[in-house]
């Protein structure tokens, strides 16, 4: 633990080397792509600071993903190293007993609801093809992927028990409804690819309420000026990656920009205060680090998509939770129980749960998050093949986390949804107003990577004021 502690703090001044190197037009040391254990919170001391002029907010609720002793991060993103190879890997049924899902083994769209669940349908489906019905099955995990795998076996015929370690289904889909005056979420709050896959129209099935939500953003200085977009830093990245894509083998994104030398923009000042560097600055603070949650010395150059998502995203308002209630309520699910052994062979299974009991099963599917299987939080006897093991090892756990605030009334007089910082150091670079959306004066920030890690275990105070701090450019002008 404290060999990873020292890692991280390590890694966060790298960071800010390399957006002093950025800034400076200079060069900069690169850290060698090292082993991927989940992500583990600083120790960096998190200054108070002086108070905010944004008025408080009447409630706070805030995600923690990286200390989830069941999530241990957000989500899987394509560490240095890592390859579509590595998910398939771990996708691979071992004896044809133990099958694996989640959204770190998804084919396509890994790191979202959509492959989370897809996942689930693919392991249910390899089951099927070597297990007769009647059998008896346990699912580990009540997120989407475990829910989707055990309603499909269910209905198949299969004799189904889903085994959740938390006291509510859903995992890292987590919707908060009381005290708020709409469903907020501390997991997930969008559907990507709305125009590919079929959650849009299952919400709408279920009655519920979503929007689209373009990604075009309002950017503001701290000086609370609003300026133009600058196409400057996706242009750099995109170059940063398209000379990745030529070398003999995968280096980490930062590594790219420094002997691309597409870091070496300049650092002169507009009229409006930003230089070039700014701009790249804001690429990677609001898109490459809030789609991995991962250090920029941790992303592979390979893997990390050139190009932003579709703009196809849709915001749910009704609560994301909504999607599994029914599928929930026909299983057979037991809550509170946490797996921490798995003995498998070619006969069956049995599981040890955290109480001491027992379980047995002809076959199980793993749908524990990828951060779980990292810190062997889940004893496999015997041992996972090398495969697995190195699947495990080579796919990174980015942290994204989420903070939401309700004030009494605004404080901003912008309707734009969504805001961004340009051209300063933010801990939440992102945020969406809800007012335009539901018409209540809620935010939502968001904060990623070494920012999320620093402020993990942070007391809520100190969250709050470096909150603050960040939505000061978004002051109405007085
Ligand atoms: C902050 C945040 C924002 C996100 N935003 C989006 C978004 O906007 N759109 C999108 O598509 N995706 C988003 N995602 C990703 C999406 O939430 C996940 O990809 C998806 O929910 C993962 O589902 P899963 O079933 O694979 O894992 P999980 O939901 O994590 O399910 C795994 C289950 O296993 C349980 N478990 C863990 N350990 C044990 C154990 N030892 N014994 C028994 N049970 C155990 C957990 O409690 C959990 O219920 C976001 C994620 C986060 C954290």
């Amino acid at each position: 633990m404290q060999n990873a502690h020292n890692r991280d703090v390590r890694t966060v001044m790298k960071r800010r080397q390399f957006l002093i190197g950025t800034a400076s037009g200079l060069s900069v040391l690169v850290l060698a792509a090292c082993g991927s254990p989940s992500p583990q919170p600083t120790k960096v001391p998190v200054p108070t600071g002086a108070p905010s002029v944004v008025p408080k907010p009447q409630a706070m609720q805030r995600s923690s993903w990286s200390i989830d002793p069941f999530a241990r991060g957000s989500f899987s993103f394509p560490a240095v190293g890592a390859s579509p190879e590595h998910r398939a890997a771990l996708a691979e049924p071992v004896l044809g007993r133990m099958f694996f899902a989640g959204e770190a083994t998804a084919a396509t769209e890994p790191g979202t609801v959509n492959g989370a669940r897809e996942s689930g349908l693919r392991a249910a489906t390899q089951l099927q093809a070597v297990g007769r019905t009647n059998e008896r099955i346990i699912v580990v995990g009540a997120g989407i992927a475990g829910l989707a795998a055990a309603t499909q076996l269910r209905e198949a015929g299969y004799d189904v028990t889903v085994v959740e370690a938390r006291e509510r289904v859903g995992g890292r889909i987590d919707t908060i409804t009381k005290g708020w005056p709409n469903p907020i979420e501390l997991g997930p709050s969008f559907v990507h690819n709305s125009t590919e896959n079929t959650l849009d129209d299952e919400f709408a099935t279920l009655g519920v309420s979503t929007l689209p939500f373009p990604r075009v953003p309002q950017a503001r200085t701290r000086a609370r000026e609003v300026v133009p977009l600058s196409p400057l830093g996706a242009e750099a990245v995109a170059e940063a990656l398209a000379w990745a894509a030529t070398q003999p083998q995968d280096v980490s994104v930062e590594r790219a920009f420094v002997d691309s030398g597409e870091s070496r923009l300049s650092d002169a000042l507009n009229a409006q205060g930003l230089s070039d560097a700014d701009w790249l600055e804001y690429e990677i603070s609001t898109r490459l680090k809030m789609t991995s949650g991962a250090l920029l010395s941790e992303q592979s150059a390979w893997y990390t998509p050139a190009e932003p998502l579709a703009d196809d995203d849709l915001i749910v308002v009704g609560g994301y939770a909504n999607l599994l209630t029914s599928d929930a309520a026909a299983l057979d699910v037991t809550m509170a129980s946490v797996v921490t052994r798995i003995a498998y062979d070619d006969e069956g299974v049995s599981l040890r749960l955290g109480a001491g009991e027992a379980l047995s099963a002809d076959r199980v599917i793993v749908t524990v998050p990828l951060g779980v299987l990292k810190d062997e939080a889940v004893e496999f006897s015997p041992e996972l093949p090398f495969a697995h093991r190195s699947a495990i090892a080579a796919i990174g756990v980015g942290v994204l986390d989420k903070v939401w605030l309700r004030f009494d009334e605004p404080f901003w007089d912008t309707e734009a949804p969504l805001w961004t910082v340009v051209g300063t150091d933010s801990d939440f670079p992102v945020w969406v107003n809800m007012l335009p959306i539901t018409g209540e004066p809620v935010l939502m920030g968001m904060i990623a990577a070494e920012n999320a890690l620093r402020l993990a275990e942070a007391s809520d105070e100190v969250f709050l004021t470096a909150a603050m701090h960040s939505l000061e450019p978004f002051r109405a002008a007085t």
